[in-house]
């Protein structure tokens, strides 16, 4: 079965709760494609509000990021139920600004992803290089230890509910894009493993995004390379009218 593009939009801590319902609502408005699922993962705030507004409609909604906790004194943190029953169907899991910013390391995103999988949710697991690590050839050794490490445990079975994302780092938020190549090679490489790992049909059936300075003018170059799944945006999910451009070159 052909995997289903997906185009998802990580809002980042941007925008109220009352900016975001209005730009969720443009979205889905200006969505006429129905042969790939739209994912919007607006803060924590505004999840609930965005998935009420988006109900009965095909866009879904992720969280950023949950606590690996099913419940308990963690004050600050959200876990997954709490997500679920605020209508998420995803969430994000080691975003690489979770990475470089809060610490977070191959074995909280392996708690994560098992905490996700436990409470219903799809998680969009993000791995990728530095500018550093690539310069110094080490692409294939990074994404080998991250996707070790957070799938550790993780049984073949669990992968149909299981998104990865490639997202290097040097390309997020700075304007900086893999070229198509590079974006369908680091793909190739992940989903070789995936079959070393597990085997050829979850090799075949997991979803792999790309994730990167994704805008209107280079999204369709990615998103016709065989191995991209769908793209992860950030800044241009910011707008209705560059995120629906993205999801029209799909
Ligand atoms: C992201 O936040 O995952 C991302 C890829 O951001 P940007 O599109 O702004 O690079």
């Amino acid at each position: 079965m052909p995997r289903k593009i997906m185009v998802a939009g990580n809002w980042k801590m941007r925008n109220t709760v009352e900016e975001s319902v209005a730009l969720a609502s443009q979205i889905a408005q200006g969505l006429t494609r129905r042969d790939l699922e739209v994912l919007l993962c607006p803060g924590f705030l505004a999840l609930e509000p965005v998935a009420l507004s988006l109900s009965n409609g095909p866009v879904l909604v992720g969280g950023q990021n949950l606590y690996w906790q099913d419940q308990g004194a963690y004050t600050g943190e959200v876990s997954g139920p709490q997500l679920k029953a605020a209508g998420a169907s995803h969430v994000l899991v080691a975003h690489s600004e979770r990475r470089q910013h809060f610490g977070e390391s191959e074995k909280t995103a392996a708690l994560r992803v098992q905490a996700a999988l436990r409470a219903g949710l799809r998680p969009l697991l993000c791995v990728g290089e530095t500018q550093a690590e690539r310069q110094a050839d080490q692409t294939q050794g990074v994404l080998e230890s991250q996707l070790s490490g957070a799938l550790a445990g993780l049984a073949a079975s669990a992968c149909d509910r299981l998104i990865l994302a490639y997202e290097p780092v040097w390309a997020i938020g700075t304007g900086l894009t893999a070229t198509d190549q590079q974006a369908n090679d680091a793909h190739a490489f992940i989903r070789a493993w995936l079959a070393g790992r597990f085997d050829k049909a979850v090799a075949n059936s997991v979803r792999i995004l790309y994730g990167g300075s994704v805008k209107p003018a280079n999204a369709a170059g990615i998103l016709n390379q065989p191995e991209v799944d769908g793209v992860l945006v950030g800044g241009a999910s910011l707008s209705a009218q560059s995120f629906l451009a993205i999801i029209q070159a799909a």
